[in-house]
């Protein structure tokens, strides 16, 4: 029987990862590129993480899965939801190779709560709640799964302990490569891990990271050594004859100039802000949520915003503070009812941008009538083509799209309304709030998404020491698929990347099968019955 390993690295780029290995310090990763075939991996635009991971999942662009960032507007540009396998429209692969009676192991794909198939699915950071471990009585036959964490502990961070966070992160990662070694152990055809880590250190070091500025044996380049050596361990204790992919769900790169997206709509009159004063307690427990309020959110602390006139308040602040449970904060949101056009969802840090118009046949308290839409977005999209850097000179907008020249599908109609690309250099932010749309002053953390991601296969069937191109994030799920002899369906965006597979062998021949109408209707049928078996344990 064919077995699959699919080992994701989230964020993972060869600018980086190809250097490392080259020095030695990622060991495995460097014989299998010599042994096996290699190449970028195109994201999705913009290259988040939810949506590069569902399109990885449905083989679709986002037009048809219907997932567009990390959260989406519903009814209302205030109302963002982050997204779950709930908001993932049409089929899986690894729903198709569940009901193709193949076992699947799945352990931390992002848009894979709640799961969707009866096989054993571990969550990611995306879970709702605090059960991510299914079916939950795996908690008792593995008791590393009481301790199992699918974020660090971001307080570390919040509180600028940088390498206390790394650690922690590193750690994380071992537990949840330990609890992998347990399910790895178990029967299964389709086994996927993804570690995270790699991206949260990358958000606030790639920059050094890539400069090599960092130590060989510092706490960030030991985790790349470290899941170099969890790869190790799953090549070695893969069945024979396993094919393995690593991939990545987009790339990273150091922008030295910031674009306010938010601020810059505001210039131009098309958002309006209005500010609350809000109360709340210390940070509390990190959910998903709260860390993408916070960041459209102006912390103002008060007193400490008073202390830089009056120093000889130090110490009673210190002492207030103590007292004190509650911090002044202000949220800063778009006023609707003035509102044109808003960036809603969480900006990913990349040169991509996209924008939603308060449209009032779309959102319950929209604003711009649907005669006027076309007009609205025409003169937006002309704005930003001619926006300049004042100082610079220069045009930053490298291209512009309607939602309906960039995305296809039955789902278009809850896309962002416009989507731009930067030149190289500048990333995209929120910015709510923020007084100018550029922050060309030296930015910390200007680290950020990049749309190329990292595509490696090995087996004894797959050529060896070749560099491929032309792979996106979406062609693996028919890759899959095809090598796992499940048909399929007609229509994915993606396509089988049979140039990786060695000329004498019988995957370079087979013939690609494709689903008939009617097993596509019997998958339909059996899916939701399956589907409804699943969500009822939830
Ligand atoms: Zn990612």
């Amino acid at each position: 029987m064919t077995k699959v390993l699919v080992i994701g690295i989230d964020g993972a780029t060869w600018n980086l990862m190809k250097s490392m290995a080259e020095e030695g310090k990622l060991p495995t990763l460097k014989k299998l590129m010599n042994s096996g075939v290699y190449g970028d991996l195109e994201s999705i635009i913009p290259p988040t993480t939810t949506s590069a991971w569902i399109s990885f999942a449905t083989g679709k662009n986002p037009g048809k899965h219907g997932c567009y960032d990390f959260d989406m507007p519903e009814d209302s540009l205030s109302n963002v939801r982050i997204i779950t396998s709930k908001n993932i429209y049409g089929t899986t692969f690894y729903e198709l190779l569940s009901k193709n009676d193949k076992k699947c192991i799945i352990i931390n794909l992002p848009g894979s709560y709640p799961p969707r198939i009866n096989g054993i699915v571990i969550t990611s950071l995306m879970t709702q709640g605090d059960n991510c471990v299914f079916p939950p009585n795996l908690v008792d036959e593995i008791p590393e799964f009481r301790h199992y964490r699918i974020i660090p502990n971001v307080s570390l961070h919040e509180k600028g302990k940088i390498m206390e966070y790394v650690r922690d992160i590193r750690k994380l990662e071992r537990h949840r490569f330990e609890c992998a070694k347990k399910l790895f152990k178990r029967d299964w055809d389709f086994f996927f891990v993804l570690f995270s880590g790699v991206d949260w250190v990358q958000h606030d070091m790639f920059d050094k990271l890539i400069l090599g500025q960092l130590e060989e044996y510092s706490d960030p380049v030991m985790l790349y050594r470290e899941i170099d050596e969890y790869i190790s361990w799953f090549v070695s204790n893969a069945p024979q004859g396993t094919y393995l992919i690593i991939i990545s769900d987009h790339g990273f790169k150091s922008y030295n100039k910031i674009f306010y997206i938010n601020s810059w709509l505001q210039k131009e009159d098309f958002l309006k802000v209005e500010q609350k004063p809000q109360k709340e307690t210390s940070s509390g427990k990190f959910s998903v949520e709260s860390k993408k309020v916070k960041l459209k959110r102006i912390n103002l602390k008060f007193p400490l915003f008073l202390l830089k006139y009056f120093t000889w308040l130090i110490p009673y602040y210190m002492k207030l503070k103590r007292v004190l449970p509650i911090e002044l904060k202000i949220d800063v949101r778009p006023k609707l009812s003035e509102t044109i056009a808003y960036s809603a969802a969480s900006t990913v840090r990349s040169n991509f941008g996209s924008i939603y118009i308060n449209d009032k046949k779309r959102f319950a308290d929209g604003k711009v009538k649907p005669e006027l839409y076309e007009k609205v977005r025409k003169e937006i999209m002309e704005r930003l083509k001619h926006l300049k850097d004042p100082k610079t000179g220069e045009h930053i907008v490298k291209k512009v799209w309607r939602k309906e020249e960039l995305y296809f599908g039955d789902k278009l109609d809850v896309a962002p309304d416009i989507i731009f690309m930067l030149s190289e250099e500048y990333q995209v932010r929120s910015g709510l709030g923020i007084s100018q749309p550029f922050g060309n002053e030296i930015v910390r953390n200007s680290n950020g998404h990049a749309l190329y991601g990292i595509f490696l296969a090995y087996s004894s069937d797959i050529k060896r020491g070749l560099k491929i191109e032309n792979t996106k994030i979406y062609d693996l799920a028919p890759t899959l698929l095809y090598i796992m002899d499940v048909p399929i369906p007609k229509d994915l965006d993606g396509r089988v990347l049979k140039e990786i597979f060695r000329e004498d062998s019988e995957l370079s021949t087979r013939r690609i099968r494709y689903q008939n109408i009617e097993e596509r209707e019997k998958t339909k049928i059996k899916l939701k019955i399956k589907g409804l078996r699943t969500l009822k344990k939830i």
